[in-house]
């Protein structure tokens, strides 16, 4: 039997920095992240589906427009003022920082979103089987789990 999945595409406007970074990315600086989250299920669906798309957008775009969107995604610990800063700044504006166990890379993104969206999906009976987290128009890191 061929393997279908099925694949959603959500995007959003955030900032972030990369401690350490060897050169401008340890600047604090915002990017259009767009994830394309691809899905399997052990069947399709009396419709043909793996999942509703609309599910996808539904609860995994609940949680980038709840977490991600429109804020700064850091690093927990990140020793630069500005971290702190912007911190105390989008929290007072209901938009407060997304802290993330390590370094904020398209890498860990795309990790955090793999766990995350296997969470949300899971009593949808899918499994998540790759994020593809594009982080500019050119460069892009995949997590599979
Ligand atoms: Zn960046």
């Amino acid at each position: 039997m061929p393997r279908i999945t099925c694949t959603r595409l959500l995007a959003w406007d955030a900032a972030h920095r990369i401690p350490r970074h060897e050169s401008k990315c340890a600047a604090l600086h915002g990017h259009r992240y767009t994830a394309e989250i691809t899905c399997a299920a052990e069947a399709l669906d009396d419709r043909g589906r793996v999942i509703d798309f609309g599910v996808v957008k539904e609860r995994v775009g609940k949680f980038i427009d709840e977490r991600w969107d429109h804020t700064a995604i850091l690093m927990k610990g990140d020793p630069d003022p500005v971290a702190q800063a912007v911190a105390a700044s989008n929290a007072e504006k209901g938009r407060p920082v997304y802290w993330l166990d390590g370094p904020p890379s398209a890498e860990l993104l795309a990790a955090e979103l793999g766990r995350v969206a296997g969470e949300l999906l899971a009593s949808s009976g899918v499994t998540v089987v790759k994020i593809r987290l594009w982080e500019t128009p050119n460069a892009y890191a995949d997590w599979e789990p």
